[in-house]
């Protein structure tokens, strides 16, 4: 099974995630993890990635695809993948279909997660207030204004990745503002589907 899961930050495509690795015994395969290691190591691709990341931007394409492509070929990832939170610009999603083809590999599903994003917006807002108040560490990205720039980067370079999709015929969507366990099952049936 490889699948694409997309939706905006916070829209809940790590929990979905989690849940499909537990139900398929596949890789969960996120950029934003591995960028996270990469700023925790202090490697150079790290370093580089940093203030963008923090800022709310989306760091070179090139990067992420270099970083995919090796992933890619990981003994645990032959099973199959999830890729949460790339492509998320239509290059990036144009180097996956090389990068798919170079490895004799198919999609079987692009999963998007349709949000309200000003609800949204809220939500997300007030679980990092509670998490703070309750003396907990949030992510260097998760504050208002990284927020509202990462949703911006969201609706411009990467709403035209879920167009690309659907215009292959590939796009399967579900109600992202449903209980979790709800989004679970819908996920489930559109991959029954
Ligand atoms: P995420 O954990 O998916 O929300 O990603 C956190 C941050 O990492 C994003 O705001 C971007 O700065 C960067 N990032 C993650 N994935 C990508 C990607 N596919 N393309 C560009 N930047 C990315």
């Amino acid at each position: 099974m490889r699948l694409i899961l997309l939706g905006p930050p916070g829209a809940g495509k790590g929990t979905q995630a989690a849940r499909l690795v537990e139900s398929y015994g596949i890789v969960q395969l996120s950029t934003g993890d591995m960028l996270r290691a990469a700023v925790a190591a202090g490697t150079e691709l790290g370093k580089k990635a940093k203030v963008i990341m923090d800022a709310g931007n989306l760091v070179p394409d090139e990067l992420v695809i270099g970083l995919i492509d090796e992933r890619m070929d990981a003994p645990d990832a032959k099973k199959g993948f999830i890729l949460d939170g790339f492509p998320r610009t239509l290059a990036q999603a144009q180097a996956l279909d090389a990068l798919l083809d170079k490895k004799g590999l198919k999609l079987d599903a692009v999963i998007e997660l349709v949000v309200d994003q000003n609800a949204l917006l809220q939500r997300v807002e007030s679980r990092i207030k509670q998490t703070l108040a309750a003396g907990g560490k949030v992510r260097a990205d998760d504050n208002p204004e990284s927020l509202k720039t990462r949703l911006e980067a969201y609706r411009e370079q990467t709403a035209p990745v879920s167009q690309y999709y659907a215009g292959k015929g590939e796009l399967r969507q579900v109600d992202g503002m449903a209980a979790i366990d709800d989004v679970s099952r819908q996920i489930t049936a559109a991959l029954a589907a």
